[in-house]
């Protein structure tokens, strides 16, 4: 049988075609085994107790495993825990760090159900939360106390696409000793790189782009060192957490073309948003990687690429009933959650219905869009027909200042 390959040499693209690839899990074949799996048979007692071994199929088989190890080929680090969604990978992080009477520091632009666990589960138990301005850098260490017990980080932030300075968050942490977890979903792991820059965990929400076709759930948590991604294993074993085999496998296929989705999706985003942004009904486009957002030099500076979920403002005075009509006249942007996958979205979103520590000003209307596979002139004329809905006669003055 072929042996494995040795992938740290390797580029990106060689590891996505390879990673978890071992012949030995799969009797030889190309792509590993789907054990439907609880019960793992022994033939000695005293391999059923207080050994190394695996010996419940909770704790994933060939499948999970070399999903694990196309994670760690991608985003780097010590390891990867799966979680049975995106938000259990944010709970299971939050929770790997949690302690009684502690608090926690999460940034403001965080994914909104990360901020109602904090708010309501977290708090039940004795942690505290407090939220600081997603664009707060170095100054984070004037918030770090003895009781800090996590940094929660999301970059680009959820709705307003703030990004952080990780770098300097996570040297400030490190300073008081306080660990840090970045919510890194937007990058897919491929964008940036969070173990580079100091961060201890790194979270994905694997339904989004690693799936990439709309058909899954499922999530991870990967870290730095052998020391955290143990901790973050005895957490996952004590809450029961489980990955199911045939999510994995589907997360594992996708994973062979993220690269290529990924570079098509964020080229045409990119060209959207450009076009947006010289669109008079459009104030503005929020998009790290245009010229025109207030943290493009931290884009620069820290990403290698970007994805295809930005979002854009409509000029001020749309009413209700025009921006329903407006998003109702889309034939190829469907309207609902979730993102990365091959398929276009479009939805409105309010920014600051979940901010406590910094305040978000939009133009106008709020509209998110994740950019899928059709051909962008497609997608743009179909944008086209909606902005022309909204009818005003007289744009209002641009540029907008942010
Ligand atoms: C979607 C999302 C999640 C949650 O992922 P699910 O698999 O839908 O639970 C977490 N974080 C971010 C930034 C997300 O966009």
């Amino acid at each position: 049988m072929p042996k494995p390959i040795d992938l740290s040499a390797l580029s990106l693209e060689t590891r996505l075609a390879l990673a978890g690839r071992d012949p030995a899990r799969s009797e030889g074949a190309v792509n590993p085994a789907i054990h439907r799996a609880s019960t793992l048979l022994f033939d000695d007692p005293d391999d059923l107790y207080g050994k190394p071994n695996k010996t419940y199929a909770l704790e994933g088989m060939a499948v999970q495993e070399a999903l694990r190890d196309a994670l760690v080929a991608v985003e780097g680090g010590a390891g990867a825990t799966l979680a049975p969604s995106g938000l259990g990978a944010c709970t299971l992080a939050l929770l790997t760090l949690a302690k009684d009477g502690g608090e926690m520091l999460v940034a403001d632009s965080v994914y909104g159900p990360t901020r109602r666990f904090c708010d309501t589960m977290l708090r039940r138990f004795g942690v505290r939360t407090r939220y600081y301005d997603p664009r707060i850098g170095g100054d984070i260490a004037a918030l770090i106390t003895d009781q800090t017990c996590g940094i929660f980080l999301e970059s680009p932030g959820s709705g307003a696409f703030e990004l952080q300075d990780a770098p300097a968050i996570a040297a400030a942490a490190r300073a008081r000793g306080a660990p840090t977890v970045i919510d890194n979903t937007w990058s897919a792991g491929v964008y940036f790189k969070p173990f580079a820059h100091g961060i201890d965990l790194s979270v994905q929400a694997l339904t989004k782009y690693q799936a990439g076709h709309s058909d899954a759930f499922m999530g991870a948590v990967l870290s730095a060192t052998p020391e955290w991604d143990n901790r973050v294993r005895t957490a996952y074993k004590q809450l029961g957490l489980g990955a199911g085999p045939d999510d994995a496998y589907l997360v594992l296929r996708g994973m062979r073309t993220l690269l290529l989705r990924l570079e098509r999706q964020g080229a045409a985003a990119l060209e959207i948003a450009r076009w947006l942004e010289a669109h008079p009904k459009v104030a503005r486009v929020i998009h790290p990687a245009l010229e025109s957002h207030p943290d493009h030099a931290i884009w620069k500076r820290d990403f290698s690429g970007a994805s295809g979920l930005f979002a854009f403002e409509l000029q001020p005075g749309v009413s209700a009933e025009r921006l329903r009509a407006m998003l109702q006249s889309l034939a190829l942007f469907g309207m609902g959650f979730s993102w990365g996958g091959y398929e276009s979205l479009i939805a409105p979103v309010n920014v600051n219905v979940t901010r406590t520590a910094s305040r978000w000003a939009p133009a106008g209307e709020t509209i998110r869009v994740s950019i899928g596979l059709e051909n962008p002139a497609d997608l743009r004329a179909d944008l086209e027909q909606a902005l022309d809905r909204l009818g005003w006669r007289r744009p209002s003055p641009r540029p907008h200042a942010f």
